[in-house]
């Protein structure tokens, strides 16, 4: 059977756009690599943004009966340990273990229709050609055809690479993930401490867990899981899971039949805590310019509108990414700013507002 779309990935972007997919009527295929549930490098913090996305999937009221933590508040901490705090507003803000997020989505879009293969890593893509109409994927032994293809495999994207359309990556930092017992009077907070070696994000997932990440150079990981060790009681031979790169250059998000989305297309700072939201919309995106490409059959149309639609969903927001990552890549002078009184809670409040949505 040719599938009318191939999707490399079951992440958020992935499963969304699967979902939307196959509600619409097209026949549609998920190809992921790991078995789920799997966890994944996340700070697992849901911004509030996702909501309405969550809603038109149908699995907004599921995700809110998963364990969670509700964050009420927002602790920036600088070096030395002067804290800001910023509240927000009540529900606004859940963190959800990936392993659990990740796994409604992707059966919801199987509900919906989608064929979906676990434990199937794309290692081969043949392009549509003159003489064939579709693409050929190939997975370890098993190969498939479909006549759109999506790339949903985030960051270190593998269509991307195999495509030759995946930038160099340079020397770039590294980040550490875990979940933890919750300690106690842990609280409803997400708190982003700046450290001299990098950043730390915490959240609790839960009533029992914590979630915590470590960001810095990969010269700076001895130092930043001693840190861990000393704050949090972590062991020495603790298994973290591991991502990189935190920063790449953003690629074009559309070509004929092809649609990057999500962390495939464009990463952004973890520290903003939007991943997610820009995962399930791009999802969203790109299952609609799918939808028009289908019915029409005007292949570069479907490009042109979905790289429109990209582009509009991150112009306007890409400021407080850029604030963002200056503040973490100089904890130093941000932590002088912070102990300065320099940023302000008020102005804090902007940039989280900024990011919340609210
Ligand atoms: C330290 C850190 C903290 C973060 N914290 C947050 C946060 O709190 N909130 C937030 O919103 N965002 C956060 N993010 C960003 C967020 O994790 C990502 O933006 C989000 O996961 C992107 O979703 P995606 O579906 O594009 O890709 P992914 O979630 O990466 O999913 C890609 C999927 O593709 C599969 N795959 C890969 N290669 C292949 C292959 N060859 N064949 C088949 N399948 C394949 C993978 O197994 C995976 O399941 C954080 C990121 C980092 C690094």
């Amino acid at each position: 059977m040719i599938f009318d779309v191939a999707i490399v990935g079951s992440g958020p972007a992935g499963a969304s756009c699967a979902a939307f997919c196959a509600v619409a009527g097209h026949r549609t295929l998920i190809l992921e690599r790991e078995t789920f549930p799997r966890e994944k490098v996340c700070g697992d913090c849901l911004n509030p943004a996702c909501t309405p996305i969550l809603e038109r999937l149908g699995v907004a009221a599921r995700v809110q009966t998963l364990p969670h933590g509700r964050l009420s508040r927002v602790e920036f901490v600088a070096i030395g340990g002067h804290t800001v705090g910023v509240d927000l507003p009540p529900d606004a803000e859940i963190a959800v273990k990936r392993s659990l997020f990740d796994q409604v989505l992707m059966k919801r879009a199987a509900e919906a229709g989608a064929v979906v293969r676990q434990g199937a890593t794309v290692d081969a893509l043949v392009p549509p050609a003159l003489t064939r109409d579709s693409w050929k994927i190939t997975a370890g032994a098993e190969s498939f055809e479909a006549r759109v293809l999506v790339a949903a495999d985030g960051r270190n994207s593998t269509v991307a690479r195999l495509l030759r359309l995946l930038p160099r990556i340079a020397r770039e930092r590294v980040a550490l993930q875990t979940h933890l017992p919750l300690p106690s009077g842990f609280g409803a907070r997400v708190v982003l401490q700046l450290l001299p070696e990098g950043y730390s994000g915490q959240a609790p997932v839960g009533d029992n867990e914590l979630n915590l990440c470590l960001v810095g150079k990969p010269s700076s990981m001895p130092l930043l899981r001693d840190w861990a060790e000393t704050s949090f009681g972590v062991a020495r031979d603790h298994h973290w899971r591991i991502i990189t790169p935190l920063r790449r250059a953003s690629l074009p998000p559309a070509r004929r039949r092809l649609f990057l989305i999500g962390d495939a297309a464009r990463v952004v700072e973890p520290f903003t805590g939007e991943g997610i939201y820009y995962a399930l919309r791009s999802g969203e995106l790109a299952a609609e310019a799918i939808a028009s490409l289908l019915a029409t059959g005007d292949d570069d149309e479907a490009a042109r509108s979905y790289a429109a639609a990209h582009d509009e969903l991150y112009r306007g927001r890409l400021w407080v990414n850029r604030i963002a990552r200056a503040a973490v890549l100089s904890p130093r002078i941000t932590s002088l700013l912070l102990r300065a009184s320099v940023l302000h809670p008020a102005l804090l409040r902007v940039l989280t507002a900024k990011l919340t949505k609210l």
